[in-house]
């Protein structure tokens, strides 16, 4: 099982405290609709990583058992290792903040307009399919697919935890070696000094090295210059590459349509209007984008939500297990109805009218294929009312909401701050 599966309660533990001290320290760190559609994007990068990591991992295993080196596993490699790791991440990073195209794989990590340890799950769902590439040279001169699995998830796991802003600076030797919760808050701001700086994993002395390091100084601002205005988990995953698509395909010169997919993410050649000057931010002149629903219709989301999340993890533990492993489209019905959980929850929030429809039928598509599921199970029966009994509740307590989708905006207090 893989390690970010079992770090999960912790995520939740930790997620709690720093939930908990912001109250206590009257700051409004968190958001309900910000927060649950980046636990939504983790959850998604979770379940589209079952399928990627199929592929890639088969790529490096293939490269290395073809490698002429095979290096022993020590203390020694590990921690050579670790350093490789880090700095192809770094180089990944980087390119995918300065080519427009690679740019789409990575965006999503960026959209969150708060800071808080929920935008460290915060992951797209297609950057597996891009970055495993960028770590092929470790499998070339023998590091092992197993011990590299291991390092990689370790790296991972480091960069939850600086993802707040209730951590000031550090020890200065610290922060000169290690990548820290203010090094990494300048690298989410869209502070025009702050854009595309420290792109470092665990370490930071690449960005150091390599000219891209940028000290916390005035106050950061959260986000991307062009700001998302979705809480749709599968909206913002696309959204980017969807744009520049229908940017590049305007173009009259063919050479300019690979200039935007390589050059950096905004650029526009001269016939397209030509590249906008970044404009300057400050947390009193920025508009983080937000939407209100009734208290009643956040603690139905928030439920679904909850719901999601624990099948999400039984899912991500048992797939390999019987009766998942190796049926495919078993594991892809489950995981199409997870996305469409999450979207749903999503067009809660933005009390989008097709909402109406579609969350009737997720209810009892989900209900049914969890009765289906256990149909061979000694749980049969009680998996049935069970399922039944929570299917009415959820469709009566949705209904009593149901005027919120009608388009009216004004009634409704904002209820997203938690
Ligand atoms: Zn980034
Ligand atoms: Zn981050």
């Amino acid at each position: 099982m893989s390690l970010i599966i079992f770090a999960i309660p912790v995520f939740f533990l930790l997620i709690g405290i720093e939930l908990l001290i912001a109250k206590m320290k009257n700051l409004s760190y968190y958001r309900m609709n910000d927060a649950i559609a980046n636990l939504s994007c983790g959850i998604g990068s979770q379940v589209s990583g079952i399928f990627l990591k199929t592929f890639t991992f088969i790529g490096y295993t293939y490269l290395y058992d073809h490698s002429i080196w095979k290096i022993e596993n020590n203390i020694l490699t590990f921690i050579l290792l670790f350093i490789g790791v880090d700095f192809f991440y770094y180089w990944f990073h980087r390119l995918a903040h300065e080519i427009s195209f690679l740019w789409g794989s990575h965006v999503v990590h960026h959209q969150s307009e708060e800071y808080n340890l929920t935008v460290a799950l915060r992951q797209a769902w297609l950057q597996g399919a891009f970055s495993w590439v960028f770590y092929l040279p470790l499998a070339v001169v023998g590091f092992s697919p197993g011990v590299f699995i291991t390092i990689a998830s370790l790296q991972t796991l480091y960069q939850f935890w600086i993802h707040t802003k209730l951590i000031g600076k550090m020890n200065p030797a610290f922060e000169y070696v290690f990548n820290t919760p203010s090094h990494h808050r300048v690298h989410h701001g869209v502070n025009p000094k702050y854009i595309d700086r420290n792109h470092g994993g665990t370490l930071i002395i690449f960005d150091r090295w390599f000219g891209t390091f940028q000290l916390e100084e005035e106050e950061v601002v959260y986000g991307i210059t062009k700001q998302t205005n979705s809480w749709n988990p599968l909206w913002v995953n696309f959204e980017y590459w969807i744009d520049l698509f229908k940017e590049a395909f305007r173009v009259r010169k063919i050479k300019n349509f690979f200039l935007m997919m390589y050059k950096m993410p905004g650029w526009k050649p001269e016939e397209l209007g030509g590249v906008q000057p970044l404009k300057e931010v400050t947390p009193q002149t920025f508009h983080k984008y937000d939407t209100e629903i009734s208290g009643g219709l956040t603690n139905y989301a928030f439920f679904q939500f909850v719901l999601v999340l624990l099948s999400t993890t039984a899912f991500l533990v048992f797939q390999s297990k019987t009766p998942f492993q190796e049926n495919w489209a078993l594991k892809i019905s489950i995981a199409t109805l997870i996305v469409f959980s999450l979207v749903n929850i999503g067009g809660i929030f933005e009390r989008k009218s097709w909402v109406l429809v579609l969350e009737y039928l997720r209810v009892v598509a989900v209900s049914v294929l969890m009765v289906l599921l256990l149909k061979n199970s000694s749980l049969f029966l009680a998996a049935t009312i069970a399922m039944t009994i929570l299917a009415v509740v959820s469709l009566l307590w949705f209904t009593k909401y149901r005027n919120e989708f009608t388009g009216k905006t004004s009634e409704y207090a904002s209820t997203a701050n938690i």
